[in-house]
């Protein structure tokens, strides 16, 4: 299946910036997706990932789990759990651990994790309440729901920090009319493409596509047809709805809190239990944030927050609407920073971090030391300082190691002979990593034999400086460092200009390519489109012997609408008329503008007992629409020609010849009506 055009994600693909899951994770997923790998293949490769296996350990053991016992191994926790709970569960804190930064200036990246985790945990207890997946699932959907918006925000960093700022009413729906204009294409789409990539279940790929939906929906009465992309789909706004509780702060809170109680009563829940729900989602929220590092706050408890919310009513602080929540964590504008502290600090650093990123920075250099030798790092520490460079210090090989994956240091300064690993098994180790491989690495030796020193070239390290180390040496040594660097950096940046490029070039491709099939008056498919989908179609009801009819629907008397009120009312009654048109329709129909004030429908699957029914349906539709134009109301009717495919069409085209000739029979016999062709 393909809901989402495969070329979007190649393109979106080579730009190298999507989210994308770690080395292991990747392993896995591949041994998820082969039917002969077994349970120990798994484990042993999740043993190479300590801490991906820690973090998976911290979730079969967290009480969301399900799991009774304590779970201390990874073989444990793949019995417990399953093998494709695993395989979600290492996909999410893969592409976690991934993406916690980026260089989108006005995205919060710390805030969008938390919301991911809440939504996570709040899909996987809600699940229980709310039918729609495993609890397991809940979490891995609820916790990459919104990783499209993450790969936008990481693809086109500037435009995407420009449509952020640009947002007026804050809605779901205005973000993805934003996006569709400015990238023509939208975080949703991309969430798609990326499970689809990912060889995630269909219903979640489907679900991705339904996020604008705001507002909680009961179940229908006869739900038995139901897709279960929807019941996903429900889920979610309830778990989105959680995380907007859970990161807003005050009234805004209480109020949110309220909306929850609400769906806890249509659902016939007392309101102790849906407490007690509330509470523990918060609280999981709090612990796997711990675990996974993320930050999270204590947030009340739902009686509370009730009270709260009472008790602003008295003072009559109701009256003020609550803000609308934004569920893409654009970092707030700096007059809008206000209360909490460590949320709002955050915020700051992360924009200022990722404009420093994009700004290549002239000043001193981030030197990372390692050495147990407290002479040396003094030493050191005022050679370094005192040429500018900003100093952190680590006495170990394996604390080194954990400092540079978190600072991302330019250079790391290191002694040959460390505890636990020494100097050369910590640079193979900075090569191997992924986010460390290109910093620069000088080690501190006593040796300077030969064989030592190419053993440690080999090892990966680019200098080196012999002991007893000399103030002029050293500073000569860290300016060719920095020069490297700095090229290093050029070339970085040169390189993302050139995927700047590319992924523009994919942007402007698509908006040609949509410009060139779809009507810039009506935003439906235009006639060249149309008749592509009907030659689909066509073939579609070849191989599966199926019926197909077709229509021709026609603005009765639009010219006198032009020439009475004036074209500009005449467009407003074309785009009125197509939107009523296409509402009246099924999904699977399809609508296309096919020329002037006439209108292609074709309905696959649909035979001569329903052409009056569905012709009538859209003719009423039209005929009932009141459309306002400038100064005046007015409504306008159509005319229908509908001819059902038989043997004696050999081609579509004789198909629309047909509907065309009883388009003319429904005009002739007084319009406002459908006509269905027989010969
Ligand atoms: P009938 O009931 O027989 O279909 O009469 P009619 O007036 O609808 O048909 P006619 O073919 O005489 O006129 C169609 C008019 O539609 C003429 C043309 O100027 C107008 N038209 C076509 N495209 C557009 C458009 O994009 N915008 C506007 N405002 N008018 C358009
Ligand atoms: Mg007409
Ligand atoms: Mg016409």
């Amino acid at each position: 299946m393909q809901l989402v055009h495969e070329s979007i994600l190649t393109e979106l693909k080579a730009s190298g910036k999507l989210p994308t899951p770690a080395g292991v994770a990747l392993t896995i997923l591949d041994l998820t997706r082969n039917p002969d790998s077994s349970t120990e293949d798994i484990t042993s490769v999740m043993k190479g990932d300590p801490a991906l296996s820690g973090q998976v350990l911290k979730y079969a053991n967290s009480a969301a789990s399900g799991v009774r016992e304590e779970v201390t191994t990874v073989n444990q926790a793949l019995v417990h759990l399953g093998m494709k709970v695993i395989q979600q569960l290492c996909l999410g804190i893969s592409v976690l651990s991934n993406a916690r930064t980026g260089l989108c200036p006005n995205f919060d990246y710390p805030r969008y994790w938390a919301r991911s985790l809440a939504r996570g945990v709040a899909a996987q207890i809600l699940s229980k309440t709310i039918p729609a997946a495993s609890p397991e699932e809940g979490f891995t959907y609820g916790l990459l729901s919104g990783i499209g918006t993450l790969g936008l925000a990481n693809v086109y960093p500037r435009e995407y920090s420009e449509i952020l700022s640009s947002r007026q009413s804050g809605s779901r729906q205005e973000l993805t009319d934003l996006e569709m204009r400015e990238l023509s294409i939208n975080r949703h789409q991309v969430t798609c493409a990326l499970f689809e990539d990912w060889g995630l279940p269909e219903n979640f790929q489907k679900a991705a596509l339904l996020q604008d939906l705001e507002e909680w929906q009961p179940l229908p009465d006869d739900c038995s047809t139901l897709p279960q992309e929807k019941y996903l789909a429900r889920l979610l706004v309830v778990a989105e709805l959680i995380a907007d509780i859970f990161l807003a702060t005050g009234p805004e809170q209480e109020q949110l809190a309220l909306r929850f109680l609400e769906i806890g009563d249509s659902l016939d829940i007392p309101e102790n239990s849906w407490g007690e729900t509330f509470d523990l989602i918060k609280t999981e929220w709090n612990l796997l944030g711990q675990g996974m590092d993320i930050l999270t706050e204590h947030i009340p408890s739902l009686k509370s927050l009730k009270r709260g919310a009472e008790k602003s009513e008295k003072l009559g602080e109701l009256g003020k609407t609550a803000q609308q929540p934004d569920e893409t964590e654009s970092s707030p504008k700096p007059d809008q920073i206000s209360g909490r502290e460590m949320g709002d600090k955050q915020i700051g650093e992360t924009s200022l971090a990722a404009e420093n990123l994009l700004a290549a920075t002239e000043a001193g250099m981030h030197i990372l030391l390692v050495s147990d030798n407290r002479v040396e790092q003094r030493i050191l520490n005022k050679m370094l300082s005192s040429a500018g460079h900003t100093l952190t210090l680590a006495q170990d090989g394996h604390k080194a190691l954990e400092m540079a994956l978190q600072d991302s240091p330019e250079l790391i300064i290191a002694n040959w002979t460390l505890p636990s690993i020494n100097g050369l098994e910590l640079a193979r180790m900075i090569r191997k990593s992924k986010q460390t491989s290109g910093t620069y690495f000088i080690i501190i030796t006593s040796h300077d034999g030969q064989d030592q020193l190419v053993e440690a070239f080999e090892a990966g390290i680019d200098d080196y400086l012999l002991k007893p180390l000399n103030h002029a040496v050293v500073n000569a040594r860290l300016k060719a460092g920095k020069r490297i660097i700095e090229l290093q950096k050029k070339s970085a940046q040169d390189r993302e200009e050139l995927r700047h490029n590319v992924t523009t070039l994919g942007k402007l491709s698509r908006q040609v390519e949509r410009m060139a099939l779809e009507d810039q008056l009506t935003a439906l498919p235009n006639r060249r489109a149309g008749l592509d989908r009907f030659e689909q179609e066509w073939s579609r009801s070849n191989r599966n012997k199926s019926s197909l009819l077709c229509m021709l629907l026609d603005i009765d008397h639009f010219k006198n609408v032009n020439d009475t009120h004036g074209h500009d009312c005449g467009d407003i009654v074309l785009m009125e008329t197509a939107r009523v048109m296409k509402a009246a329709l099924r999904d699977s129909d399809v609508i296309c503008r096919f020329g002037g004030e006439e209108f292609l429908v074709i309905c696959p699957e649909a035979d001569l007992s329903m052409a009056m029914k569905i012709g009538d349906r859209i003719r009423q539709a039209v005929q009932d629409n009141e459309i306002q134009c400038p100064g005046i109301d007015l409504s306008i009717t159509i005319s229908i020609g509908v001819a059902l495919r038989n043997g004696n069409q050999e081609s579509p085209k004789d198909l629309i010849k047909e509907a065309d000739l009883a388009l003319y029979a429904a005009k002739d016999s007084g319009r406002n009506m459908v006509c269905i062709y027989s010969d």
